[in-house]
């Protein structure tokens, strides 16, 4: 199931190591987790977690200090680093992996990680894991998959389910929820009737969850290619008010076409189409930026994007002095993007954006030719500073983007005009 993955892929060839190690030491070792649902379903994992009957003392001690990390020592998780080998770049970051002790968890009194740990074994391991579908292990020593939990027969039947009861899972770690969405989602998978009301009524508790743990299940659930199906059951079961309110004024339909022409890997080319498909599209923005914690980029992007598109697409009609700005931006690639799959989504004219297209081609210094004047140039011929200068510079940058004018005496006979007019 993992021959190919343990030959092309480092991250995998360094989990069957480490388990290799942890056997020979006279441990258990299986993979755990997402790794063998995705193996199950064809895909390449993220990353591959191990889970051990070792203690994180004796994951240490079999590894080496030096050679672990001890970062989630709490909850019974060590960091192995990989060995590296000769030809490997020396100040490549070393990727750790993720050694679990097995182990059953304790009460949950804050909604979202449990009080205490107890070491167990594989099957309490697999119990205390949110999804049938994730509580799956892989043993390299028999080469088969062990199921507690029946989370075989369910990926075979795409549906996704708490293991356990749903009620009593999602009441000790509320953020189960959104993840319950975020991997139907992502995996296009229904979700069990029981699991669907157990969210319903638990939906207004995902509040205690913190703003950025949200935002980073929603990032999963908005660049997926189904994110469109995603944000309507955030909507349906009752949790959009809670984590993203702008949801519930959305146009769906409008916001399904949009997504299918929107490439998937932006996350804020993926916020600005919710945003247009959406009533308040600025409000969306501020409040989920604020909420999830955007870094400025993210923000800045998608701002980009809702405020230029139509610009865009309208870009055959409007004057260049109005466009070329928005092509010589850093943000463009977005805006872009955005543009273009709301003309195709919405059966616009596509004129416009074909000139973009070209005129994102052009050299350099066509598509932003030098300033005729500067700033500078003003203060040097005793112009006071002030507003004036923004509206002088602007018009000349107009003038000479509209092939007005080419040269610094016209730019200078505009300067006077503009100002006199001023005076006058
Ligand atoms: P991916 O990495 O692709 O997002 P994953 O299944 O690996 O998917 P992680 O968040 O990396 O998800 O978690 C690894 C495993 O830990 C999960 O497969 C699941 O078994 C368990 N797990 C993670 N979060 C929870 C949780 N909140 N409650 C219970 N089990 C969890
Ligand atoms: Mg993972």
């Amino acid at each position: 199931m993992f021959d190919q993955q343990r030959s092309t892929n480092r991250d995998a060839a360094e989990a069957f190591r480490i388990m290799s190690v942890l056997a020979e030491a006279g441990f258990v070792a299986h993979l755990a987790g997402g790794c063998v649902r995705d193996a199950l379903l064809g895909k390449t994992p993220k990353d591959y977690d191990v889970a051990t009957d070792a203690t994180p003392e004796s994951v240490r001690e079999v590894f080496g200090k030096s050679h672990t990390l001890a970062f989630g020592a709490s909850f019974g998780v060590i960091g192995v680093l990989p060995i590296k080998s000769a030809n490997q770049n020396r100040d490549a970051p070393l990727t750790p992996t993720e050694v679990a002790t097995f182990r059953s968890d304790g009460q949950y009194s804050d909604g979202r990680r449990p009080d205490s740990v107890h070491y167990g074994n594989a099957e309490q391991d697999a119990l205390r894991r949110d999804f049938t579908i994730n509580g799956l292990f892989y043993d390299p020593i028999s080469e088969s998959v062990i199921d507690y939990v029946g989370g075989q027969a369910d990926l075979k039947s795409k549906v996704l389910r708490t293991i356990g009861s749903p009620h009593q899972r999602f009441a000790e770690d509320k953020l189960r929820m959104l993840r319950a969405i975020r991997f139907a989602t992502t995996l296009g998978f229904q979700v069990d009737p029981a699991t669907t009301d157990a969210i319903e009524q638990h939906a207004a508790d995902i509040s205690v969850v913190s703003g950025e743990r949200i935002g980073a299940e929603m990032r999963r659930v908005m660049t997926s290619e189904h994110s469109a199906d995603g944000l309507r059951r955030l909507v349906e079961t009752g949790l959009a008010q809670h984590v993203m309110p702008g949801l519930l004024d959305i146009d769906f339909d409008r916001l399904t076409r949009l997504r299918k022409h929107l490439p998937c890997d932006s996350f804020a080319a993926a916020l600005a189409c919710v945003a247009i498909a959406g009533e308040a599209s600025h409000q969306i923005l501020l409040q989920t930026s604020r909420d999830w914690k955007l870094s400025s980029e993210e923000t800045r992007q998608a701002t980009a994007a809702v405020k230029h598109h139509a610009t865009l697409i309208r870009a055959a009609e409007l004057p260049w002095s109005k466009i070329q700005p928005v092509l010589i931006d850093r943000d463009r690639d977005v805006v872009v993007s955005v543009a273009t799959a709301v003309a195709t989504a919405d059966d616009d004219d596509q004129t416009g954006l074909e000139k973009v297209r070209g005129a994102i081609r052009w050299p350099a210094d066509r598509l932003n030719p030098p300033p005729l004047i500067t700033g500078d140039d003003l203060r040097e011929h005793g112009i006071p500073a002030g507003p004036m200068y923004r509206i002088v510079l602007q018009t000349v940058r107009d003038g000479q983007l509209e092939g007005e004018i080419s040269t610094a005496d016209q730019a200078w006979e505009v300067v006077k005009h503009v100002l006199s007019k001023k005076r006058t």
